[in-house]
């Protein structure tokens, strides 16, 4: 019998899923040995998952990554087949029959529903689909959204609330030289958003947002962000978490 992983017998694995994920186990498979056939499957037209459709436009560097994805998808141990959605197009058990290992990478697609009452009124987004929609995500770029009204809420401490806001606050100026879909840019162009507020259900000491990010508001053409200073006083349950050596957030 045949030993897998030699020349006659090459390892063949099966990526479901061409975000990063599936770029970085596809480099461990090829650089692990001179045997290996990674075969990648994906159910859009193009790879990179939410490194193209998630990080913000207006971060081409983050993007940059790509060219590390581009180059190993140049090795001749590697193919990429898009418009392929496993279970749907294809089978698991067909990938089994064809492959000695399957990897899932599939990330994750769903958002985590908040369960509050009016989550599903018209004009409250998710933001997987606002982001999608505005990087051009073919499930998303079909949506409509009404920016006619002046104030918008996000809900969110995190790095992906502050893009939000950040796209809603740039003018349409700062935003045509970045990476953003063109319907988007359309629509934001007319947007009559002029307040932005970003709710956490916690304290300053509790938000997720890098620093950088916070500090980029402070460059844009035409946005003055502010900060209740009251929000600002620090609990003694916040002093304890933020002397806490282990706490992600103070390292920050
Ligand atoms: C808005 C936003 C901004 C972000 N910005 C940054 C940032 O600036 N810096 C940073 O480091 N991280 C950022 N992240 C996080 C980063 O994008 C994710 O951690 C990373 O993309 C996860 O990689 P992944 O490969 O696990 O999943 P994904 O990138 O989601 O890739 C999964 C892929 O699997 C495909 N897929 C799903 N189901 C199937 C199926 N059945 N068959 C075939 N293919 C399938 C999907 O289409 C997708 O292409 C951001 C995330 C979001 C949401």
């Amino acid at each position: 019998m045949n030993t897998v992983g030699t020349p006659e017998n090459p390892l063949q694995v099966a990526v479901v899923g061409s975000g990063p994920s599936g770029f970085y186990a596809a480099e461990a498979l090829i650089k692990s040995g001179p045997a290996v056939r990674v075969d990648m499957f994906e159910r859009l037209a193009s790879p990179f998952g939410l490194v193209r459709s998630g990080v913000a436009p207006d971060h081409p560097k983050l993007k940059q990554v790509i060219l590390v994805y581009d180059k190993l998808a140049r090795s001749p141990e590697f193919s990429f087949f898009g418009n392929i959605n496993v279970g749907k197009d294809i089978m698991l058990g067909e990938l089994h029959q064809n492959y000695h290992a399957v990897l899932f990478t599939c990330g994750a697609e769903t958002d985590r529903r908040l369960g509050i009452p009016g989550e599903d009124l018209r004009g409250s987004h998710t933001a997987t689909e606002f982001v999608g929609w505005y990087n051009g995500h073919p499930d998303y770029r079909d949506r409509v959204f009404d920016l006619s009204h002046e104030v918008a809420v996000i809900i969110g401490q995190g790095n992906v609330a502050a893009y939000v806001c950040r796209i809603l606050a740039k003018t349409a100026d700062e935003l045509k030289h970045t990476d953003i879909s063109e319907h988007a840019l359309d629509t934001l162009a007319e947007s009559k958003v002029r307040e932005i507020h970003a709710i956490g259900r916690r304290g300053p000491a509790q938000a997720k947002f890098t620093s950088r990010e916070l500090r980029e508001f402070g460059e844009l053409r035409d946005c003055d962000p502010g900060v209740d200073a009251l929000e600002l006083t620090l609990n003694p349950e916040s002093e304890a978490e933020l002397a806490d050596k282990n706490n992600v957030v103070s390292a920050k």
